[in-house]
């Protein structure tokens, strides 16, 4: 569904992405687990039209992408700085995207009540982002994304701000929603437990290339690497 093919990315004389073959299954989860600046976060930024590749083709079903503007990908991108407008309540956060494109006001009301209950913040639209916790926050900026009714969803360290227990209660809603709405999710982390917890497949990244691609349990019984190993025996 989603193929990298010998996809590179080039920046100066530093390579981040190495000749990466990767292929997704249409409504897979798969994380993309590594250490900081293993090139996770540029394989995603090209996959959503943000960077474009140096090398090689990036197709979703069966069509290269490399020359698709971001808007034309129906992905939707949620980072861990979500940027929610400060002055604006959750409603209006959420409603600005589909306002700045032209959708009719009372559509516009309808998507947004569904994707807050999709993220179970339904009686929140009217708060400002300072009068939410920082799980919350989190919560709109996914509804925000999800309002588009976006086919992939690509998330980078989505919940790398919030402490443990709304972490692992958003571990558990991500996955839920993966589920119920058949979304196919690309997940970048540099946490292992987060990623054998949540994930169909893991590609744990090293330096630009894939060291091993897996289920987590093929990733953690049976690393084929030392660097596989090593890192996923790390606690965090
Ligand atoms: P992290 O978890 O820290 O985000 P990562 O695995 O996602 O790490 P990338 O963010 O993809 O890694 O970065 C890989 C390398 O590419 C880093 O060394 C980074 O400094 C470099 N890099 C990323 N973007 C650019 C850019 N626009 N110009 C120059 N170098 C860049």
């Amino acid at each position: 569904y989603i193929e990298f093919r010998k996809v590179s990315k080039v920046f100066g004389s530093l390579t981040v992405v190495d000749h990466l073959d990767l292929t997704i299954n249409k409504g897979e989860f798969v994380s993309l687990l590594g250490p900081s600046g293993s090139g996770k976060t540029t394989l995603l930024m090209m996959l959503a039209g943000f960077e474009d590749p140096t090398a090689g083709d990036i197709l979703l079903g069966g069509s290269v992408l490399n020359r698709t503007p971001p808007y034309k990908r129906n992905m939707g991108v949620v980072f861990q700085n979500y940027a929610l407008f400060p002055h604006l309540s959750v409603a209006e956060n959420i409603a600005f995207p589909l306002k700045r494109r032209g959708v009719a006001k009372a559509e516009i009301a309808e998507r947004v009540n569904r994707v807050l209950e999709m993220v179970q913040l339904p009686d929140q639209s009217e708060k400002l982002p300072s009068q939410l916790s920082g799980g919350q926050q989190q919560r709109v900026a996914l509804a925000r994304t999800l309002v588009f009714e976006p086919n992939v969803v690509l998330m980078d360290e989505p919940l790398g701000a919030l402490d443990k227990n709304l972490r692992e209660q958003m571990q558990y809603d991500i996955r839920r929603l993966h589920r119920d709405l058949g979304l196919t999710i690309v997940f970048v982390t540099h946490d292992q437990s987060e990623a054998l917890t949540m994930s169909d497949r893991i590609a744990v990244f090293n330096h630009g290339k894939i060291e091993q691609i897996g289920t987590p349990q093929d990733i953690y019984d049976r690393p084929n690497t030392h660097f596989v190993a090593e890192f996923i025996g790390e606690t965090n």
